[in-house]
């Protein structure tokens, strides 16, 4: 019988507390839908030291550590950093990070928030380790960003962005996370159709950017995304499988 490749969730948040009554079977879900491992990212530091100690109790988990886009503290960013360095081996990416415009919109704070960012880029190359990256309508500011200062692994999270601000990332050999969401986002479904299939991954946000935005979403959800991507591209699941657990492994390695 033909073994079929592990799956990834390059993007949750398996560590927050809506999970902390079944956290445990929702694993099983996820695997037992062909999840091999879920990147689990934070927005603090509480979250960090959390998704590293939740890897312990369940192997699935990947722990990263990150500070979310919107809290505009350089003392806060400057610990996270040196918590990164120092369970540099625990941690599979930075995230997440990024920009967020929606949310901060005068231009001192944009700047702060990019200068935060730059810290990130640079602590990436440095310990050679991908950054998931939060762009909300900041798209093209972020790929910007990230090209200027040299990052080189690079995961745009539920880009929300035009295909065409997204090309230069891809000639960059950034990837793109497909969130469940896809199915009800005309946005993302355009950026499915013109993007590479060799530049695409699957996350889920969980618990959000489900299928149903009422609904909790959760890690076993990628494979609704994987199937949108299928029907979008007109190609079998088979190899939308085959194509992002390849292009996981460029980017993350063998975690699975
Ligand atoms: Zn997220």
């Amino acid at each position: 019988m033909l073994r079929m490749p592990k799956i990834v969730d390059t993007h949750t948040h398996i560590c927050d507390s809506s999970f902390d009554m079944d956290r445990g079977q929702v694993l099983d879900k996820a695997a037992d839908a062909g999840v091999g491992a879920v990147i689990s990212v934070g927005e603090n530091i509480a979250d960090a030291r959390r998704n590293i100690e939740l890897a312990d109790r369940h192997p699935m988990i990947r722990p990263a550590a990150g500070l979310y886009p919107t809290i505009l503290d350089l003392a806060k960013a400057e610990e996270m950093q040196s918590f990164i360095r120092k369970e540099r081996l625990k941690l599979v990416a930075i995230g997440e990070v990024g920009l967020d415009f929606r949310v901060v919109k005068e231009e001192p704070q944009r700047r702060l928030q990019k200068e935060i960012l730059k810290g990130f880029i640079n602590l990436s190359k440095k310990l050679d380790l991908p950054l998931n990256i939060h762009s909300r309508s900041a798209g093209r500011h972020a790929v910007a960003l990230l090209l200027e200062y040299g990052a080189s692994r690079v995961q745009m999270h539920a880009f929300d962005g035009k295909a065409s601000a997204a090309l230069a990332a891809v000639e960059a050999g950034f990837f793109f996370s497909i969130p469940p969401s896809v199915v009800r986002s005309r946005q993302k479904q355009k950026l499915v159709k013109h993007l590479p299939l060799s530049c695409l991954l699957v996350d889920t946000d969980s618990p959000v950017l489900g299928p149903d935005p009422k609904q909790r979403n959760e890690p076993a959800n990628v494979i609704i995304a994987i199937q949108a991507i299928a029907e979008l591209k007109n190609v079998s699941e088979e190899k939308v499988v085959k194509a992002i657990t390849e292009n996981t492994k460029r980017l993350y390695g063998d975690i699975c």
